[in-house]
């Protein structure tokens, strides 16, 4: 039987006149297909499988990679400011910790489900495995809207889920960072609790947390510095000049917000940014900095007045022309939907799988190169390892630093990619993974499988 909820959205969907209960069940059915279609997880799946029969992979180590090591789903009660419980639901999910502990971020938004975190854990161990960090993959979650909560409910919640998973979590089991709606307050949250448990600060336990309690400089930025570098790489190698390119950036958050304020300084034209409320546009280019003061005030893109900017959804932000399209909202934004209707030459992954494999063949085929998130995005975690050593020494390190190694490590990285990809004829995407799965394969078979 349909609820309430789910006739109120058919008949938004479909004028009043054409519910029939046929259509209901063609919807449902569509409905169901297109949710396995964009299933996260079943899509890394999908990725690990055309990279291994490029690769001739090992059955047994395909099987292996394909699974995740850990998933736990925890309840995480709190009290509401009113006085009343509220009970969220919390995942965390180690995909692989064969070359390192755990690594990845903690997102909290109201999609947020088991699958979706057991994709983003593994994408986390590909990413640390490219870039050669002796480093797993993981990642955490709980299904919240956020802005729903004060900011004591926020805390609560963090610190309860914190305790929820704090047994599988440390410096040397798996270390927690910042993703989406989650930042530096949540990280020191997450970090005190954790330390108030063992009777001892232990800074190590996460990272992306505020400078003054073992945070990194430059860690803010990471994600937004790292896309710039890897970007600059490609137009080096492509004889594009960077600084002529027309942009369009998805997402307006931590890494939009960072990438579309560096490519503005260098001078691009930032032609239209979006947030979850829609987006503008205007041909002759943002004022970014505007923008993102309008954004810090904790404002919808949507309610930005001015005359000389168009408002654009977050669909047509995608198909809109330009040089270079930066996706940096969330995963399957770019499907076998609208994959034809891209009107770019680059994609540059921000966000963590925002095209389909479905997508990825009509791109390849209309000659738009794609910048895979596992390479493009990889500043935060490279920077997030440099927090973790960072912490372990108790030695910090200056900016110049920070920024030197980052670029050092993601340039010979897209070196190795870009070479391969040359090298067997595939696109970056099959060569990151390549070169990632190798190195993992390796590490498999070399420790072999207990017992
Ligand atoms: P964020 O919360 O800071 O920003 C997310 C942005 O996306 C916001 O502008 C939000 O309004 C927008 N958004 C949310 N839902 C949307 C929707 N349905 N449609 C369009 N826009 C939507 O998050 P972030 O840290 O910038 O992360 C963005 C992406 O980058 C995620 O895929 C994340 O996994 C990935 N990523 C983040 C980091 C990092 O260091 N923060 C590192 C690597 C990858």
């Amino acid at each position: 039987m349909l609820d309430n909820k789910k006739k109120e959205q058919i008949k938004f969907i479909y004028p009043e006149t054409l519910i029939s209960q046929d259509e209901i069940e063609i919807y449902e059915k569509e409905e169901k297909e297109l949710i396995s279609e964009r299933n996260p997880f079943e899509m890394a799946k999908k990725q690990i499988d055309i990279v291994a029969k490029e690769m001739n992979l090992d059955d047994n180590i395909k099987k292996f990679l394909k699974s995740v090591e850990r998933s736990l789903i925890v309840s995480v009660p709190i009290k509401k400011d009113d006085g009343n419980l509220e009970i969220f639901e919390g995942y965390r999910v180690q995909h692989s910790t064969v070359r390192g502990p755990g690594k990845g971020g903690i997102r909290f938004a109201p999609n947020v489900n088991l699958d979706e975190v057991k994709a983003l854990a593994t994408w986390m161990t590909w990413k640390c495995s490219l870039l050669c960090l002796p480093l797993g993959g993981a990642k955490g979650g709980i299904c919240v809207d956020p802005r729903k909560l004060s900011k004591s409910e926020l805390e609560r919640l963090t610190r309860r889920y914190t305790a929820e998973i704090i047994n599988i979590i440390g410096p040397d089991m798996d270390i927690p960072a910042p993703d989406v709606n989650t930042d530096s307050q949540i990280m020191a949250w997450i970090m005190d609790t954790y330390s108030m448990n063992k009777g001892r600060a232990i800074p190590g336990v996460v990272t992306g947390k505020p400078i003054e309690i073992g945070g990194s400089v430059g860690r803010e930025t990471a994600t937004g510095m790292g896309l710039y570098f890897v970007l600059e790489a490609l137009c080096n190698k492509m004889n594009i000049d960077l600084e002529s390119q027309k942009i369009v950036v998805q997402g307006f958050g931590n890494v939009g917000g960072n990438i579309a304020k560096i490519l503005c300084e260098k001078g691009c034209k930032i032609i239209a940014v979006s947030d979850i409320s829609g987006g503008l546009f205007t041909k002759e280019g943002l004022d970014i900095i505007e923008l993102l003061d309008w954004r810090d005030k904790k404002k919808y893109l949507k309610d930005f007045q001015n005359e000389n900017y168009e408002f654009i959804n977050n669909e047509d932000i995608l198909t809109l022309e330009c040089d270079i399209l930066i996706p940096a909202a969330l995963e399957n934004q770019i499907t076998q939907l609208n994959a034809k209707k891209i009107n770019c030459k680059i994609i540059l992954e921000g966000a963590n799988g925002p095209t389909t494999p479905e997508a990825d063949i009509i791109l390849k085929n209309n000659g738009i190169i794609v910048v895979p998130d596992i390479l493009a995005n990889a500043g935060g975690v490279c920077v997030s390892y440099f927090e973790y050593i960072q912490d372990i020494h108790s030695y910090f390190w200056k900016l110049e630093r920070i920024n030197q190694e980052l670029k050092n490590i993601l340039v010979n990285a897209f070196e190795d990619v870009y070479y391969l990809s040359k090298e067997k004829n595939v696109s970056l995407r099959i060569a990151s993974y390549m070169i990632a799965i190798s190195r993992l394969a390796k590490a498999i078979e070399l420790r072999g499988i207990f017992p």
